[in-house]
């Protein structure tokens, strides 16, 4: 039995007249995520995708689990190609959904009819084969409201399709239909999640984060670039930059009063992201805050942080409780690595009392007892790039 996957889309159906563009880059990431699988034929109708195997070793349940994660799909289904001829349907039918009829009671057809040469119209097809479906299973019944299993019958240009499973897809569009911004990426929790919720939304990611060696040991950035590369299932391919942190923040330590460390940090960091943000065109900044988390994320804080910001700042966790970001983490497998024990450069020079409330004009005169000009330069021109592409 030749089997196929349809996937529907999602918000790109709310689209208007330039829908063409959002479906031209879902098609390019598909064709992109399940290149290293073999050959595939993609055929579009109704807001769907046909995403045809050509290669005969294709394994589906990879291509469902690869298709699932690309963000501008709300559904997706295995389905069983069939002859545009209702005996072949029928025979399909009971053959191809024999384990899921058999394991409900309840049932309805719904047939859509693409193709109005074909002989019988769709409330035809339905009453048709759900009665030999219910002569097949005795342990079925129709129910056409509230149904355990829809088998739907579709009947388009070349084929009839016969399908009955429904999966959520990751929902959100296309990465790339939204332009490309900057993830401040640390090894936490957070920072890979709020990622994820901003490349839901279309935006094309790219990974900025901050070491201070010896501060700061190689597992800590193996960790990171891990995170990065997991994020490519739902990203795709991820430019990662590498800033050289340490004798920034050893001149924070030796020149500023220590309630000020961490915001003092934290501007210097968006000041060489928006830099190479610029470079790189990225239109924004994204960083896992949430308001509360920390002393640094208070409201007060944030505001002296986004004094420096030249380009919006995004955080998609802002009002999100911590329960509700690992949960998220867990779902796009990020968490274990996430809580490797590792330093940050964040945890570098901590201030035993941060300031909670601190004052825009107090962090300026804090950061204007040194000129941090020549180490900021000198940072983003000692920054390192690399890529990350799917694993497999
Ligand atoms: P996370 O759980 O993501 O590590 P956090 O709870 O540790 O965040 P902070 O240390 O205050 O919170 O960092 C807030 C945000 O700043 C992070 O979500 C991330 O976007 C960014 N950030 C922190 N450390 C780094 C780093 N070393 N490199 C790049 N970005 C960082
Ligand atoms: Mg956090």
């Amino acid at each position: 039995m030749k089997e196929i996957v349809l996937a529907k889309y999602g918000e790109i159906v709310l689209k208007g007249l330039n829908k063409r563009s959002f479906e031209d880059m879902l098609t390019k990431n598909i064709k992109r995520r399940l290149k290293s699988l073999g050959r595939f034929e993609l055929f579009f109708a109704q807001s769907t995708t046909y995403i045809t195997p050509l290669d005969d070793d294709i394994e589906l349940s990879e291509v469902v689990d690869r298709v699932g994660k690309i963000f501008g799909i709300a559904a997706l289904c295995r389905a069983c190609v069939c002859e545009k001829d209702f005996s072949d349907i029928t025979e399909k039918s009971i053959d191809y959904l024999k384990d899921v009829l058999s394991s409900v009671e309840t049932f309805k057809v719904n047939a859509k009819r693409a193709d109005k040469a074909f002989p019988m119209k769709s409330p035809e097809i339905c009453a048709e084969l759900g009665g030999i479906l219910l002569e097949k299973f005795p342990n079925l019944k129709v129910d056409v409201k509230n149904p355990q299993i829809t088998v739907t019958v579709e009947i388009r240009d070349t084929n009839a399709y016969i399908h009955a499973e429904n999966i959520k897809g990751a929902g959100g569009l296309p990465v790339g239909s939204s332009g490309k911004a900057m993830l401040l990426l640390s090894g936490g929790i957070d920072s890979p999640v709020a990622g994820y919720m901003m490349a839901k939304r279309g935006v094309n990611i790219t990974a900025i984060h901050y070491v201070s060696p010896p501060y700061t040991s190689d597992r800590a950035l193996l960790k990171v670039e891990q995170l990065c590369e997991k994020l490519t299932d739902y990203c795709g391919g991820i430019a990662f930059y590498c800033v050289p942190f340490t004798e920034i923040q050893e001149a924070i330590k030796d020149n500023c009063p220590e309630e000020y460390f961490t915001i003092i940090m934290r501007r210097l960091m968006m000041e060489i992201a928006q830099r190479i943000a610029e470079k790189d065109n990225c239109l924004a900044l994204i960083t896992g805050e949430s308001v509360g988390q920390v002393a640094s994320q208070t409201m007060a804080a944030i505001s002296c942080t986004d004094a420096v910001c030249r380009i919006p700042v995004f955080r998609p966790l802002i009002g999100m409780d911590k329960t509700e970001i690992i949960e998220i983490a867990r779902k796009i497998d990020t968490f274990e690595t996430s809580v490797l024990p590792y330093e940050d450069c964040c945890t570098v020079f901590t201030p035993r009392h941060p300031k909670v409330r601190p004052s825009l004009e107090d962090v300026e005169k804090a950061q204007g007892k040194f000129d941090f000009e020549p180490l900021i330069q000198k940072a983003v021109e000692n920054t390192e790039m690399k890529t990350f592409s799917y694993t497999k």
